[in-house]
């Protein structure tokens, strides 16, 4: 009789924002397989005597492909009652969590999600930005920069449907900044739009950039991990910002550590 693996969001790094059910099964999972992206202080939850994988890291010399770590994940859940795979933000938000599943459901392994704050939702919170400010945005698009060599996007993904109205969240935008910038302009963004690039949020050394697409640069050096979000609404707090909308200033220009 095979265990039940509990595929986990572990938020953005602050332990205060897992869920309690997070935080619960953290505390009695035999084994927790984590991405390197949790933070320290979200596995030192773990209970004392469950083995801690990084299935992100280098294991010896290569990394884990993901046939290993869906592997490994069936293994452990024949063994073990209770398997967390740990992933950083929400499980079903760029990470890999529907190749996981269908392994599972594959070996006949019982599996759980268990959600949590995305990257995007904990960026915004740090920035104080609402992302759909019904005064500037009307929809929310999460994206990625990262382009998937082996996988089915190779030229990266498909940003036309952008609008003036939508706010945009780029995850993994590397270091990439300035080939970010050309393509949301090609897609039609102009070079005016407020963005944030926040890094770190909700851990100790978040770092919060306000600037425009125009000024995005590969210049821009901030610690991984970074998320950066574009749109009208991200510069709705901000005076001057917001071309029908200008409220108060509640936050100066420039960066802004964490309060
Ligand atoms: N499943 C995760 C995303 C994994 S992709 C989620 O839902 O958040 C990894 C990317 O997430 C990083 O490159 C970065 O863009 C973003 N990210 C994750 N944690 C972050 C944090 N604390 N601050 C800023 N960006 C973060």
């Amino acid at each position: 009789m095979s265990g039940t693996v509990y595929l986990v969001g572990a938020g953005p790094g602050d332990p205060e924002l897992l869920t309690v059910r997070a935080a619960n099964l953290l505390r009695r999972a035999a084994v927790v397989l984590h991405d390197s992206l949790v933070s320290r202080e979200v596995l030192a939850l773990a209970g004392p005597g469950a083995l801690l994988v990084d299935v992100g890291k280098r294991a010896g010399r290569k990394l884990l492909t993901q046939d290993e770590i869906n592997a490994l994940l069936v293994a452990y859940a024949r063994r073990e009652q209770t398997v967390v795979r740990l992933k950083g933000g929400d499980p079903l938000l760029f990470g890999r969590a529907g190749e996981e599943m269908q392994a599972l459901r594959e070996a006949g392994v019982a599996f759980e999600v268990v959600p949590g704050i995305t990257a995007a939702v904990g960026a915004a919170a740090a920035a104080r930005i609402s992302l759909t400010d019904r005064r500037l945005a009307s929809q929310v698009l999460f994206t990625t920069f990262s382009r998937g060599a082996a996988g089915p996007f190779p030229e990266g993904a498909n940003w036309s449907a952008i609008t003036r109205e939508t706010t945009v969240a780029v995850y993994m935008p590397g270091l990439h900044y300035g080939e970010v910038a050309a393509r949301l302009m090609e897609n039609g963004l102009s070079a005016e739009t407020p963005c944030v690039v926040v890094s770190q949020a909700s851990l100790e050394g978040q770092q919060i950039l306000r600037l425009t697409v125009g000024a995005l640069s590969d210049e821009l050096r901030l610690p991984a991990p970074a998320l950066l979000l574009v749109g009208w609404a991200t510069g709705a707090q901000v005076r001057g910002w917001g071309a029908e909308f200008r409220p108060e200033a509640l936050e100066p220009h420039g960066a802004a550590g964490k309060h």
